[in-house]
């Protein structure tokens, strides 16, 4: 008899979650991503390295952020209490800058002295610029025209930041492109430069990068939600873009007996280019550089994906994800655009917390799920704030006085 599975996956040596991830780019990038995962394993077990990151938690990021539990909107169920893990608190509002400082701090260890990467609706541009700022390291973030357009607040912020945004001219301006174009300027100067991507995707050993500085999500969250109520979560939910916020409070969790549902955007329904669930409709594919499950066509090119969370609209998600998902640890759920813009009136309204449409995806199965348990408790990884969406959602739904259009 072999004992308990133990769910804390490694990459294997290729950088493989079983016959997800890897290295898909071609020749000319294999070797500077060889020396970052090299660098990586040397510099992050180093008693300085750790030291650094801690106190950077602490005094710059504002953690351990808390746990909340949301007395009105649980009462209002009749079911399985809520909790929230509050990454709405971290600094410059969402889980992403755990990742970003930990990629720069990488950078200052190695010795590079600027920092790149693409940025869709610029919420991985600012974190990464406010960690740039921070250390003083140049910062370049490519952004699609269109995108630019679109998201003027966040450019700004970049801006003001002292990060040098580099509009993205052609094709469809916008995400894929960007990430076509930060490759680029990467490759020109990998020497002076580290590629600080966004989530637990690309090729290794980002995702394992990722997650590693996820972690402190989950850790916390396991220790503060035993304290606060003697017992483990019978349930967590955590909305799946990428796949890093999710990633960062399983690993709290995943050798527990809580059961762990990873929610993805439904958007306006299943049809073809309504939605962004990669896991419930994707087939497994190659993307940036990784394998995953990707919602593609026949050729293999990524589907259009949409939801009314720009940080949700991505065609693949993170490989350890699927590996997750495949040996049955994780279950990968849905949330339509209705049903998270409902959640986050419902926790604006209840709780006096107005979370990011992305988090408003695991606020809203939550509610789901509690329903149905009638007991017990479920804790929602709230990964940001809501501030971002506020002009979105008035101008389309108004003050939720009504029903949901
Ligand atoms: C970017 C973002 C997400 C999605 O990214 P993951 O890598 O899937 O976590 C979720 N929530 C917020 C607030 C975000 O900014």
């Amino acid at each position: 008899m072999s004992g308990p599975v133990d769910y804390r996956l490694s990459p294997d040596s290729d950088g493989y979650f079983g016959v997800y991830g890897g290295v898909h780019v071609p020749d000319c990038l294999i070797g500077p991503l060889q020396e970052v995962a090299h660098a990586y394993h040397r510099i992050s077990r180093s008693a300085d390295f750790i030291a650094e990151l801690r106190y950077i938690r602490k005094h710059f990021q504002g953690r351990p952020t808390p746990i909340s539990y949301c007395r009105r909107l649980s009462d209002s169920l009749d079911g399985a209490r809520i909790y929230l893990k509050r990454e709405d608190l971290n600094h410059s509002g969402a889980h992403k800058l755990n990742h970003c400082m930990g990629e720069a701090l990488l950078a200052k260890y190695i010795g590079k002295k600027r920092i790149i990467a693409e940025t869709g609706a610029g919420q991985h541009g600012v974190a990464l610029a406010t960690a740039a700022a921070y250390f003083g390291l140049e910062c370049e973030i490519h952004m699609g025209e269109v995108d630019i357009a679109k998201q003027a607040p966040n450019v700004a912020r970049m801006k003001l930041l002292g990060a040098k945004v580099v509009p993205v001219t052609f094709g469809l301006r916008t995400l894929k492109e960007a990430v076509d174009s930060a490759f680029e300027e990467y490759l020109k100067d990998p020497v002076n430069t580290l590629y600080c991507i966004g989530s637990v995707v690309g090729p290794h050993p980002f995702p394992l990068l990722v997650r590693d500085f996820q972690e402190v999500v989950g850790i916390e969250a396991r220790e503060q939600f035993l304290e606060m109520t003697g017992n483990l979560p019978e349930a967590v939910t955590a909305c799946v873009g990428g796949g890093s916020n999710a990633m960062g409070i399983f690993r709290g969790f995943v050798n527990d007996p809580t059961e762990l549902y990873g929610v993805e955007p439904l958007g306006k329904g299943p049809k073809v280019g309504d939605h962004a669930a990669s896991m419930t409709y994707g087939t497994p594919g190659i993307l940036h550089g990784f394998k995953c499950y990707l919602l593609q066509d026949e050729a293999g090119e990524p589907l259009p994906v949409y939801s009314c969370a720009s940080g949700l609209d991505y065609p693949g998600v993170g490989p350890e994800h699927c590996q997750l998902r495949d040996l049955g640890r994780v279950k990968y759920v849905t949330a339509l655009d209705s049903e998270a813009i409902d959640a986050f009136f419902k926790l604006s309204r209840l709780e006096g917390i107005i979370p990011a449409l992305e988090s408003a995806h695991a606020v809203a199965y939550a509610m789901k799920l509690a329903t149905e348990m009638e007991q017990g408790a479920i804790l929602v990884n709230l990964s940001g704030r809501g501030d971002k969406d506020l002009d979105y959602v008035i101008e389309n739904y108004g003050f939720g006085d009504t029903e949901a259009k």
